[in-house]
């Protein structure tokens, strides 16, 4: 079984959905229970407008599970920034892992972006994993 992670991002589908709380609650819900059933571990970081999302698990159900979350509408617009083999999981501990908004500060941006602001789309795969990693300690 080859072992590999994902890490895409994508903009929030502001038309169709007021995104708040409870959207996301229904989302990390869903994902938490498909995830843990398919032995997919990883991290989403969302600040209202972009989603940065990282998944491991086999190559087989990473593909599956990044395939059914193409097909939502709730976002779109994605780029997948990385996609590798590993030998280990980065974040084993969480089926799907939710970061709040306030725990990505200015310093973490400046750290591994490019930019001011949190635009994933401007990273490079290493400086998104960075981030995420350096981000564990607040995970939700
Ligand atoms: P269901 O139990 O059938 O649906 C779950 C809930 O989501 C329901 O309340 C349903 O109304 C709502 N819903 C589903 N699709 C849509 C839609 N297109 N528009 C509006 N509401 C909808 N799924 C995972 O399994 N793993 C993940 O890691 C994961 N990450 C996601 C990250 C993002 C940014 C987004 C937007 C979605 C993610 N999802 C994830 C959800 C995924 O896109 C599918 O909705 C889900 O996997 C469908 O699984 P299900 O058939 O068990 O869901």
């Amino acid at each position: 079984m080859y072992l590999v992670r994902l890490i895409y991002t994508s903009r929030v589908t502001r038309e169709n959905y007021a995104f708040g709380p409870e959207e996301i609650s229904s989302i990390l819900e869903t994902s938490k229970r498909n995830n843990q059933k398919h032995h997919i571990t990883g991290l989403l970081c969302f600040n209202r407008k972009y989603f940065l999302q990282s998944i491991e698990g086999s190559r087989h159900e990473v593909n599956k599970t990044y395939e059914r979350i193409m097909r939502d509408s709730r976002h779109h617009d994605a780029v997948i920034l990385g996609y590798e083999e590993i030998s280990e999981r980065a974040f084993s501990n969480w089926n799907m892992g939710f970061i709040p908004e306030s725990s990505v500060t200015k310093e973490l941006i400046t750290q591994f972006g490019l930019t001011d602001e949190f635009e994933p789309y401007k990273m490079s795969a290493e400086s998104a994993l960075g981030m995420l990693k350096a981000l564990k300690g607040f995970i939700e």
